[in-house]
């Protein structure tokens, strides 16, 4: 072969690469492929030929080489006994009309059956869908959805879930033939860990925990199914015969977890649509909290013979919505990249955009995390992008969906847009191998405002009055240099800068000296160092003694407690080291901010629990921060983990496997309220 057109097979093949990838990537994690098997089976026997004859192309990530890659013939088809249908949704439009397009819908099913229906609520699981047949109680086999009426074979590897019974077991006998329809779901906390472990066919990490279920589930080798942390949560049955009828939606949910599935978020009894309606808006504001992805609340006649009666359309049972909670993501324009400076000097790349409402609330700024975020993706001024905004995490910027590339705006430069400190010019640079820039300068104003907004915020100082305007001006001015010059401010001090009212500068005089009395953990959070939140800070507070203990200790002693990285650690004891922490802390301390150290402490050394050995498992009534607190406070000892060693273990709801270990070694075990009483 002559060197052209060596290259141009090598083109050919860099092409056939990328496209197979993609045609992969689009089955396997977005379950919506773009060409027939056929086309696949062309792309992937050519792609194979070239291999063969030129070995020397192949390299590790070689689409031809990946384990699960894409089969070159699917799993099998399966008709579904009854079409999986899809449910009809009510969304918020301009305003948010959820409630009324319920009611709506209530009034529509009142109206078709004569009755005042009573609803069953349940969370609409972010998963895959599957349907599980059983016949004479035993898995006979299970599919996905797949267009609703035909779905793929999916038994062997449905097998492998834990929470999916083989048989159907209980009080309440199985019908003949019956299908069970849920979700496969993969809880945040397992996709976060599988995310860390492992990635997906392309070595990238999964985007999100249905597209980790959904390529786990198509797998060829249902022994890789079995590796990944799948859930299957029942939601409800298709098809049933040879049995008694079951009377509505409730007597279904009591007999499949009779069987033995997990019956996560529902089904609730409503007597009401106004019920229904109570719950969706109650599930919504908890929906950050659960442990699953959910997408909405899906509302249901309970009665199965009204259901009958409502029938369906082309297209959706009549018989139930899904009321869909408010979008997370929306897309809009790039207009700018600016860059803020943080209160520790970091610099952060901010997305102007074309306000857009998300969820609600108009966003306008969005973070796009640091110069490598930008670069990566290419994202350009101009650029189509998406913007996810999650309970009260600042908005960020995911991806780019349209690339206009056409009036060619230059690519992202962080030299060029960025080659100075905005907010005082000085020098930016990067701190070792981390991601962000930095300015250095001490005396950056920029930084100093963000350091006394920060200490004058909620849940720290708590000083209303100093608003953005405000702190600004009394950095511009000259009249604080640091957080502690805030604590030395009087009306007359401020009266003098321009703009300030006497009546508005003895406000925020007073303001401030009401706020001077703080626990030794707000202190410790208010002083900015890097690392050290609210959280961390109480840490610290449990562990020393007081402010001089912390200062002293040592990074070894830092990094020794527990939640403590060595990062962290490595923060503080640069700062608390250093003259100018140091001069800050005894500067605050002499302007008359007043230390409250947590009460009964040594002290308050309580018999039964004084130099004991404490475990907590489970959930409590209250942050299990708090009730370490209160052990340490009594003279005891917290540890992670059950031993011989172990005096008492406290457990609250689902303990696991510390209170089984506990209760094989003979440990003391008690319940949050006797803890109470011991304390
Ligand atoms: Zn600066």
């Amino acid at each position: 072969m002559t060197d052209s057109a060596k290259n141009l097979v090598r083109k050919e093949y860099s092409e056939l690469k990328k496209l197979i990838k993609k045609h992969n990537r689009l089955y396997y994690e977005k379950d919506s492929p773009e060409i027939t098997d056929s086309e696949y089976d062309k792309l992937m026997s050519r792609f194979r030929e070239i291999e063969k004859e030129n070995p020397e192309f192949v390299s590790a990530d070689s689409p031809s080489r990946k384990i699960g890659g894409k089969p070159s013939s699917h799993f099998a088809p399966v008709t579904h006994l009854k079409k999986m249908m899809s449910i009809d949704n009510i969304s918020a439009g301009e305003t948010d009309d959820r409630p009324q397009k319920a009611h709506a819908f209530d009034a529509r099913v009142a109206k078709a059956t004569g009755a005042s229906p009573a609803y069953v609520v349940q969370m609409k699981f972010d998963g895959v869908s599957a349907s599980l047949v059983y016949e004479n109680s035993k898995l006979a086999r299970a599919a996905t959805r797949g267009d609703g009426s035909v779905g793929e074979d999916i038994t062997e590897n449905i097998k492998t879930i834990k929470s999916v019974p083989n048989a159907l077991c209980g009080k309440v006998r199985a019908p003949e033939i019956i299908e069970i329809r849920g979700e496969v779901i993969i809880l945040l906390d397992d996709f976060e860990k599988l995310n860390s472990e492992m990635t997906n066919s392309e070595g990238e990490p999964f985007a999100n925990p249905r597209n980790a279920a959904a390529g786990s589930l198509r797998q060829i080798d249902s022994r890789i199914t079995a590796l990944r942390p799948l859930r299957f949560f029942a939601w409800g049955v298709g098809h049933m015969s040879g049995g008694n009828p079951m009377p509505d939606e409730m007597a279904v949910s009591r007999a499949l977890e009779g069987w033995g599935f997990k019956m996560e978020g529902g089904p609730r009894l409503c007597g009401g649509v106004e019920e229904a309606v109570k719950f969706c808006g109650e599930a919504e504001e908890k929906r950050e909290s659960l442990k699953y992805d959910a997408d909405g609340v899906v509302i249901k006649v309970n009665d199965m013979n009204l259901r009958q009666t409502l029938g369906e359309t082309a297209k959706h049972p009549r018989w139930c919505v899904a009321y869909k909670f408010k979008p997370r993501h929306s897309e809009t324009i790039l207009k700018d990249i600016t860059v803020q400076v943080g209160r520790t000097g970091i610099l952060t790349p901010v997305a102007e955009l074309e306000p857009v409402n998300i969820g609600g609330v108009t966003v306008r700024r969005a973070s796009l995390h640091n110069a490598n975020f930008i670069e990566e993706r290419d994202i350009r001024v101009g650029d189509t992008v998406v913007v996810k905004r999650a309970g009260d995490v600042i908005p960020e910027v995911v991806k780019v969906v349209g690339k206009d590339r056409s009036g060619r705006p230059p690519g992202f430069k962080w030299s060029k847009v960025c080659p100075v400190c905005p907010s005082c010019g000085g020098e930016v640079s990067k701190m070792g191998d981390e991601a962000n820039f930095i300015c250095a300068n001490p005396s950056c104003p920029e930084q100093l405002k963000q350091m006394i907004a920060h200490m004058a915020s909620r849940g720290i100082f708590d000083i209303k009055g100093l608003g953005r305007e405000t702190v600004s001006a009394l950095v511009e001015d000259g009249v604080v240099k640091d957080i502690a010059d805030i604590f030395s401010l009087t009306k007359e001090r401020i009266a003098g800068m321009e703009g300030f009212a006497e009546k508005s500068s003895s406000e925020l005089e007073r303001e401030i000296n009401e706020s001077k009395e703080v626990n030794f953990g707000v202190f410790i959070a208010a002083l900015g160092i890097r690392h050290v939140g609210k959280q961390t800070s109480e840490l610290f507070a449990v562990e020393f003694e007081s402010v001089d203990d912390f200062f002293s200790a040592s990074e070894d002693i830092l990094s020794s407690i527990k939640g403590v990285g060595p990062e962290t650690a490595k923060t503080v004891a640069d700062f608390t080291g250093c003259a100018k922490g140091v001069e800050l802390k005894d500067k605050m301390l002499r302007f008359g901010v007043k230390l409250n150290y947590p009460s009964g402490r040594n002290s308050g050394a309580k018999e039964g629990i004084s130099g004991k050995t404490f475990v907590i498992t489970g959930r409590f009534s209250k942050p299990r921060a708090e009730i370490e607190k209160a052990i340490r406070g009594a003279g005891g000892v917290v540890s992670s983990s059950v031993s011989s060693k172990t005096d008492c273990l406290v457990r609250g709801a689902d303990s696991g496997s510390k209170l089984n270990k506990a209760e094989r070694l003979g440990v003391r075990i008690v319940d949050e309220k006797t803890l109470q009483k011991m304390l």
